[in-house]
């Protein structure tokens, strides 16, 4: 605007200025044409006037349009000096370098913003937990990324990853069950060494893995128990007899001790346990541990035992007996309603089912003592236990729940078909020696002499002997105030729970 007001100034100037016939009236002109006529004479106007204002000068501008007289000389325009013509443009030049400087450094801002934002942001990063001390952080690997700066839960840095390193870190000497957060930025140093936006993420370490789990027998179900290894809780899996896998929950508290109840007896089990810690909806697991195959024990039947009270286990070998030893010691026990267990052998309960039977009924107890008694200790087969076992099954319908070695000598092979077979292993705490003394006196003497709560009696039911001296015990037993259980039941009363097939007991509470 100031140059157009120039321009005018310039036109009137020359205006008032021209003196028609001066030659040199060009210079005056300063550039500008030259647009009033020669000859024409006016009066220079006075100095106060000079600055007219524009509108006196428009008639001059109509006289100066004017064609001019063909006497008067043609006005020859003045060219103006190089570089003064041309002012206008230089400018409007410098204006637009101006604005498209504006514009680039706008550009420069605008791709710096985008690419901070987008694309320097770290994508997809995640962090997985294979161990409980260690984590693995992953991200998305992104073009024109030189590093990776990892950030711990505090804000310290944890480690720089070069881009040919990544996309991946792995931070170790974590503790187990234990959350831990992470931000990661990524690096670039075309703006000079700066760090995108930093990206968060956070995820618990394993817990620990459950180190040993123990089963024992337990009624008909089976006791598990493992050291609590500070986890939030704990997943236990087993299959039941259809095969059909059930999962169970159990609390922190419940290491010492957790029941499964109610499995099959003689069936065994396998029991897998693993930690957890509960991570809102979501449950972070330790790896599994499993416990050794178990058998799940059989309960006996513990009606009428009282087990806070004196008791003793009476048992009876090698019958059943061709005669009536057997008939009598039966008569005996049940006129004193007490209960024994016959260790009888295969080929005479194969003879003589009637007197197993018999025994059934009245609630005794029947076990295994080989097939013919042919062979002791090393010698025993794992036939002379299964051929019995077959025979004893036939003969009566059940299968023996416990196992006396002939001699009672038992040896690992014993024990090894005894677990096969859910039989618990039995000898004795009082040998009456029945079979050497064939004595009755001597057997009482045996008993009455040396009985004491929870002992395990050896007799015979094959001897006429044994059978006076039995019709002389169970009466003094009962007079001092003894149980007589089977041997199954005073071991349960005694410790709890059934006894564990393939272990010997000398006791309810002494096993070797
Ligand atoms: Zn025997």
């Amino acid at each position: 605007m100031a140059a157009d007001r120039g321009s005018s100034h310039d036109s009137d100037l020359s205006e008032y200025r021209e003196e028609p016939d001066l030659p040199d009236d060009r210079a005056a002109g300063q550039g500008r044409s030259v647009s009033v006529t020669a000859g024409t004479r006016r009066r220079t106007p006075p100095a106060g006037r000079h600055q007219a204002p524009a509108r006196h000068a428009a008639p001059v501008r109509v006289a100066a349009k004017r064609r001019p007289a063909p006497s008067e000389p043609i006005p020859v325009p003045v060219k103006a000096p190089s570089g003064q013509k041309h002012r206008p443009i230089a400018k409007k030049r410098r204006r637009r370098r101006l604005i498209l400087c504006l514009s680039l450094v706008f550009a420069v801002a605008a791709v710096f913003v985008l690419h901070n934002l987008l694309v320097f942001r770290v994508k997809d990063f995640q962090i997985s937990s294979p161990a409980a001390d260690r984590q693995v952080l992953s991200w998305k690997s992104a073009g024109g990324i030189e590093a990776y700066d990892i950030f711990d839960g505090d804000g310290e840095l944890l480690a720089e990853v070069s881009a040919e390193d990544g996309p991946q870190y792995v931070v170790d000497g974590l503790k187990s069950a234990t959350r831990y957060t992470y931000s990661i930025s990524a690096v670039n140093s075309f703006f000079g060494k700066r760090l995108s936006r930093a990206v968060s993420c956070s995820a618990y370490t394993l817990p620990e893995a459950v180190s040993a789990m123990t089963a024992l027998n337990s009624g008909t179900g089976v006791l598990l128990s493992w050291e609590d290894c500070g986890a939030g809780g704990y997943e236990l899996e087993y299959a039941d007899v259809s095969g059909e896998e059930k999962t169970l929950d159990a609390k922190a508290s419940d290491a010492g001790g957790f029941s499964i109840p109610d499995l099959q007896e003689g069936a065994q089990y396998m029991f897998n346990i693993r930690s957890f810690i509960q991570d809102g909806d979501s449950r972070v697991y330790s790896g599994w541990t499993s416990s050794e195959p178990i058998t799940a024990a059989r309960a006996a039947d513990m009606t009428g035992v009282r087990v806070d009270e004196p008791m003793v286990a009476l048992t009876f070998d090698d019958g059943p007996d061709y005669e009536d030893c057997t008939e009598r010691i039966l008569a005996a026990l049940k006129e004193y309603g007490g209960h024994a267990t016959f260790f009888q052998i295969g080929i005479r309960s194969a003879d003589l089912p009637e007197k197993l039977t018999d025994m059934l009924k009245a609630g005794h107890e029947i076990g295994c003592h080989t097939y013919d008694h042919a062979h002791y200790g090393d010698e025993v087969t794992p036939d002379d236990i299964l051929s019995a076992d077959d025979a004893i099954e036939q003969a009566c319908g059940q299968r023996p729940t416990v196992f006396r070695s002939p001699g009672g000598m038992t040896t690992d092979l014993i024990r090894g078909v005894c677990v096969d077979e859910h039989m618990p292993i039995f000898y004795w705490s009082i040998d009456t020696e029945d079979w050497k003394s064939r004595n009755a006196d001597s057997v009482c003497k045996a008993v009455m002499d040396h009985v004491k709560d929870g002992d395990i009696i050896l007799m015979h039911n094959v001897y006429e002997s044994t059978a006076d001296a039995v019709e002389r015990i169970v009466p003094f037993l009962a007079e001092k105030g003894y149980q007589m259980v089977t041997v199954s039941q005073l071991v349960q009363a005694k410790t709890g729970k059934p006894p564990v097939p393939g272990t010997q007991y000398i006791t309810a509470n002494i096993t070797n």
